[in-house]
C-alpha cells in the first residue's frame, strides 16, 4: 500500500476491485453454513466511502465489513467514516469494523453502532504477557502477581477466569509456557482468551470476530462442571475431551515444576 493519504484514484482502483470481487465470491459460494459478507471500501473519502458502501449493500449481504480504515489514518477519520458506514448499512445485519482492537477504540465505534471487530492487539497482548481487564492493563511479569490467587478479572464468567488464578498465569509467563500441553492451556491462549474482553464487557466473540463455531467455549460440547475443565481448546465446537479437574492451587501451594522464586 502507498503512503497516506491514499491517492483518489488508487481508492477508487480499489472500491471497483472489490466491488468486481463481491460478485465472483457470490457466484464461487457454495457452503450455506458459511456466511459471506461484502465489504466497504473507500479509505477516508466521504464520497467514495458512501459509494463503496452503497453498492456493497445492494448485494443484500448477511453482514458487512468497514474495510480499509485503521490502517494508520488519524483516529478522529477513521472514527467519522464509521460513523458514515454505520449510518446507510443495515440496522439487521452484524456490522464489522476490520483491524480494530484497542479497548478505547472498540467503545468508541460500538458507540457508532459496530458489532464485530478482529485485530492481533488482544492476543499479541497475552503473548507478551498482559491481560487486558477493566481496570486496564495488567502486566503479569510484575512479581507482585506470583502471590496473587485472584482470577484476571473478579466476577468474569471466562474460561482462563474460572479456571486459573493470576499466579498460575504469571508462573506461565515467567516459565516460558507459550505452547502449553494438552492438559493445560498456555499463556498465550489463557490470557488472550481473558484479554479480549475490553472494558464496556462486550462478548468475547464479538470482540475476536471469531465466528460461534470457532469460539472457544462453545456451547455445543458445554461448560465443565465447577471445578474441572477441558484441555484447550475448551468447549470448542466439537471438542469432546472429557473435563478433568482444574489445577487447584491453594494457598502458599507452589506451581509444580514452577522456578523457585525468591
Ligand atoms: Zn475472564
Amino acid at each position: 500500500m502507498p503512503p497516506l493519504p491514499l491517492p483518489r484514484e488508487y481508492l477508487e482502483a480499489s472500491l471497483e476491485r472489490t466491488l468486481r470481487w463481491l460478485e465472483r465470491s457470490l457466484k464461487a459460494k457454495t457452503r450455506p453454513d458459511q456466511a459471506l459478507f461484502g465489504i466497504a471500501q473507500g479509505g477516508t473519502d466521504p464520497e467514495l466511502r458512501r459509494r463503496s458502501t452503497l453498492e456493497t449493500i445492494r448485494f443484500d449481504f448477511p453482514g458487512y465489513a468497514i474495510g480499509g480504515l485503521a490502517v494508520g489514518e488519524p483516529k478522529e477519520a477513521m472514527l467519522a467514516m464509521v460513523e458514515l458506514s454505520t449510518r446507510l448499512l443495515p440496522e439487521d445485519r452484524p456490522r464489522y469494523l476490520m483491524g480494530v482492537g484497542h479497548p478505547e477504540d472498540l467503545v468508541a465505534a460500538m458507540g457508532l453502532g459496530v458489532d464485530l471487530f478482529d485485530c492481533v492487539y488482544p492476543t499479541r497482548t497475552g503473548r507478551f504477557g498482559s491481560a487486558l481487564v477493566p481496570e486496564g492493563r495488567l502486566n503479569l511479569k510484575n512479581a507482585r502477581f506470583l502471590e496473587d490467587r485472584r482470577p484476571l478479572e473478579e466476577g468474569c464468567d471466562c474460561y482462563t477466569c474460572q479456571t486459573f488464578g493470576r499466579a498460575y498465569l504469571a508462573h506461565l509467563v515467567r516459565a516460558g509456557e507459550m505452547l502449553g500441553g494438552s492438559s493445560s492451556p498456555s499463556t498465550t491462549c489463557a490470557t488472550s482468551t481473558a484479554s479480549p474482553r475490553p472494558p464496556g464487557r462486550p462478548s468475547a466473540r464479538g470482540v475476536t470476530g471469531t465466528s460461534p463455531g470457532s469460539s472457544p467455549g462453545g456451547a455445543s460440547a458445554g461448560r465443565c462442571p465447577p471445578g474441572s475443565a477441558r484441555p484447550w481448546p475448551p468447549g470448542a465446537t466439537g471438542n469432546t475431551t472429557p473435563c478433568r479437574p482444574a489445577p487447584a492451587w491453594g494457598p502458599r501451594q507452589k506451581a509444580p515444576g514452577g522456578p523457585k522464586r525468591g
